[in-house]
């Protein structure tokens, strides 16, 4: 059987536990195969970053451009992307593609704190990418400094969808018994994904893992609520089973092993 292939446009966490590693395990455990273009390279632990360098950009376009010519996408997935002109190419793909999905993660910090991106990255994700993506997948953090405010997951959600696309306002680094994420579709639609509260988090990577899931989810030419029903099941199986192998967050277990 053809398994879709995702293209994965983010950046490499060196732990493992984040960044193009997890989009690659996630995809690959929801029946997908992950083309990988790396936007930034990373020096990280699974406690924080330490330092970030964007690949160039005109490299970062071919390699994009190359594995696109060779292979039929089936969905595209941005996570950590370094600058305008990574983000533009991006867009370019996606305008010459309109039936792909594009599920947007605008990874702006880690869950350790540290800075992945700056404001200008965000301004460019705001302008060019989120109007014309399928989905955004922001933490609440992530919204908020998107929109430059300070409210909830429920209005972030409603501001966002007004850009033109549908916005799932992750709740997963709060503090309370059940997390909860918000999805505001575009034609105005409202539903909320509430799991019970995992003990041991955050948990490193959980956000790539969820969106990778569900480019993968879409790329088998599943609904977008169906989409995100499996992957946010498929998600807390990973919480449930992540391990710790460093000194600081656990790492979701993306796969499982036969
Ligand atoms: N992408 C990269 C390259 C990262 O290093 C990180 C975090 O450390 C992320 C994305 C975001 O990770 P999370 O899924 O924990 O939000």
């Amino acid at each position: 059987m053809m398994r879709p292939t995702i293209l994965v446009c983010a950046g490499h966490d060196p732990s493992g536990g984040a960044g193009i590693q997890a989009d690659i395990e996630a995809i690959a455990a929801r029946g997908g195969h992950a083309a990988t273009a790396v936007s930034v390279l990373t020096i990280q632990d699974t406690a924080n970053v330490i330092d970030t360098q964007a690949v160039d950009s005109a490299f970062f376009c071919r390699a994009v451009d190359n594995v696109c010519a060779d292979m039929p996408i089936a969905a595209i997935k941005t996570g950590v992307l370094a600058n305008a002109e990574q983000i533009s190419h991006v867009a370019r793909l996606k305008q010459a593609r309109p039936d792909v999905p594009l599920v947007v993660d605008p990874v702006l910090a880690a869950a350790g704190g540290g800075r992945l991106a700056d404001d200008a990255v965000g301004h460019a994700l705001t302008r060019q990418l989120i109007p014309i993506a399928d989905l955004i997948t922001p933490n609440l953090e992530e919204a908020q400094r998107l929109l430059g405010c300070d409210t909830d997951q429920t209005s972030c959600a409603h501001e966002l969808a007004k850009l033109g696309t549908s916005a799932l306002v992750t709740g997963g680094d709060g503090t309370s018994a059940e997390t909860e994420s918000v999805l505001e579709t575009t034609d105005g639609q409202r539903c909320c994904y509430t799991s019970k509260r995992l003990a041991g988090g955050p948990f490193h990577g959980s956000g790539c893992t969820l969106a990778s899931a569900i480019a993968a989810e879409l790329g088998h030419a599943h609904e977008l609520a169906a989409s995100i029903e499996n992957a946010t099941a498929y998600v807390h199986e990973c919480l449930a089973n992540a391990a710790t192998p460093g000194n600081g967050q656990p790492i979701p277990l993306r796969t499982q092993a036969s």
